[in-house]
């Protein structure tokens, strides 16, 4: 193995999905994980396959779809978690099973309730069971960070022994500072036998905006597996972001002297994907991938970057795979100019794709005259490739708005059928969203509804979002178009079939 190669872990899928509001539907899972692996992840955390039937089918789907990738299920110390876990990601080319348990007084006190000593053995015990299904086992202790060294060294040396090929010192917390992480990384490697074997991985929350600091300061003492997230989504505050650490990396190559398999040319195009399936964009002024990253706004500046780009910029935007010349589509464009057009952008899509996205592409393009790159990227990041049953198709609406009401019509074809109701409401939107309720009879809670503009200009196209909830499950559901309305409205009806579609599995 190459020394000065940091494995890149990406838990967008597990830690990431878990945060709130991220929930996603197996087909957008699915999309996520190509991605990752394009991208050039090295393993791709898939879930926790105990966790529900739902989560152990999303993770035995992504260990089928990955052709390269290591992808690993997350359990518990629990035969039958790990059983599970096995049977999830058994079929994957690179199959990994991560077992984790928390070692800090606080956890083992708590909310385990057990010794130290109790602790070694179940490490040892779970450990060696695991190593008799996987050869490739990491072992996370919960709160490391907060676990003193000493017991922290023992842990490790127990799980080495045991047979574990990774160990992570996750900051579950976001707590620590980085040298308080070097420090402990060092113990770490000086002073467990065996740990050579191993490769020491860290997995740095955010909640003190240290996450990056942190895993870069594990990786200077030696640890060479960062755990991290697209767009740094994750529990609470977040992971450290795959894209700033990476960037960090690859920027300050002279500093760090390591590198990753990442094709950076394709962090802009993930961080989008993984944006619109959650329906959470990254604040603009957010490194590497914010919408502000490379906007250069004051005088001086714009003069020093006019003069030598080197001025104020470290980062290339070419790099990150951020688009640099215009592009721009309208009506007149066929099918032809489309296609070339959004391989060109990156995208592969096949023909049936194509096929399938090109009549929203010129029904927008009938409306909007010239289609710029945003508004492609928008259209292709709100198309999930693996269609989801469309139980529920808007037809045709008809909304009135006053002052403080509103009524709504709507018409929607089921099974070849059409629906459709009238309902009042506190406004056009509230109307006709229960107008679909109404007509399909279920009644969802809408749990978050977002509508932006994909540029500027008012014929710019309006992109809705839509998270429903049944209580079990949620959906974020997507729309575009030149009417918000009608945006809004596609993004519910897409939220329902969704929702569905786990009910249905
Ligand atoms: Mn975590």
């Amino acid at each position: 193995m190459d020394k000065n190669k940091v494995i890149i872990f990406d838990t967008t899928l597990r830690d990431g999905e878990q945060s709130p509001g991220c929930s996603m539907h197996l087909s957008e899972k699915l999309d996520i994980a190509e991605a990752l692996e394009a991208l050039g992840v090295d393993v791709i955390e898939a879930g926790f396959p105990a966790a529900s039937e739902g989560e152990f089918e999303a993770v035995r789907a992504i260990a089928a779809v990955c052709k390269r990738a290591t992808v690993a299920g997350l359990c518990r110390c629990k035969k039958e978690d790990i059983d599970k876990t096995y049977e999830a990601v058994k079929h994957a080319v690179s199959p990994r099973i991560h077992i984790f348990i928390a070692t800090s007084p606080i956890h083992l006190r708590s909310k385990l309730k057990i010794s130290e000593e109790r602790c070694l053995e179940i490490i040892d015990e779970y450990t060696r069971y695991t190593r008799t299904l996987v050869n490739d086992v990491e072992f996370s202790f919960e709160d490391a960070s907060r676990t003193p060294l000493g017991f922290l060294i023992k842990a490790a040396k127990t799980a080495v022994s045991a047979g574990a090929t990774t160990i992570n010192l996750p900051d579950t917390t976001g707590y620590a500072t980085p040298d308080e992480i070097e420090n402990m990384v060092r113990r770490i490697s000086d002073e467990v036998q065996g740990i050579q074997n191993a490769v020491i991985s860290m997995h740095c929350h955010n909640d003190l905006g240290m996450a990056v600091a942190n895993s870069l300061a594990g990786v200077r003492a030696g640890a060479r597996q960062i755990e991290c997230t697209v767009n740094g989504i994750g529990e609470r505050a977040g992971n450290a972001p795959l894209e700033e650490v990476v960037m960090a990396l690859k920027t300050r190559a002279d500093f760090f002297g390591l590198t990753t398999g990442i094709d950076t040319k394709r962090i802009y195009r993930t961080s989008k994907l993984v944006s619109s399936v959650i329906g959470i964009k990254p604040s603009p002024n957010k490194a590497v991938i914010g919408a502000n990253a490379f906007v250069h706004e004051s005088g001086i500046h714009q003069h020093g970057i006019l003069q030598d780009k080197a001025t104020y910029e470290i980062i290339k935007p070419e790099d990150v795979g951020i688009p640099q010349n215009a592009l721009l589509l309208g009506k007149h464009s066929g099918k032809h100019a489309f296609k070339e057009s959004i391989s060109e952008m990156g995208y592969a899509l096949t023909d049936e794709q194509i096929d399938s996205v090109f009549p929203l592409y010129k029904s927008l393009a009938e409306r909007k005259k010239t289609l710029q790159r945003a508004d492609i990227e928008a259209l292709l990041a709100g198309y999930t490739r693996r269609i989801v049953k469309r139980t529920y198709a808007l037809k045709n609406y008809e909304i009135s708005a006053f002052k403080n009401s509103a009524s709504a019509s709507v018409t929607l074809e089921a099974d070849g059928k059409l629906i459709g109701d009238r309902m009042s409401g506190d406004g056009p939107i509230d109307a006709g969203f229960k107008a679909i309720s109404s007509a399909t009879g279920l009644n969802f809670r809408l749990s978050d509804y977002q509508v932006h503009a994909v540029t500027e200009g008012k014929d710019a196209l309006g992109e809705a979002s839509v998270k429903l909830t049944d209580g079990k499950n949620q959906s974020t559901g997507k729309g575009i178009s030149t009417d918000v309305l009608e945006a809004s409205l596609i993004a519910y009806v897409d939220a329902i079939n969704k929702l569905l579609q786990y009910e249905s599995c």
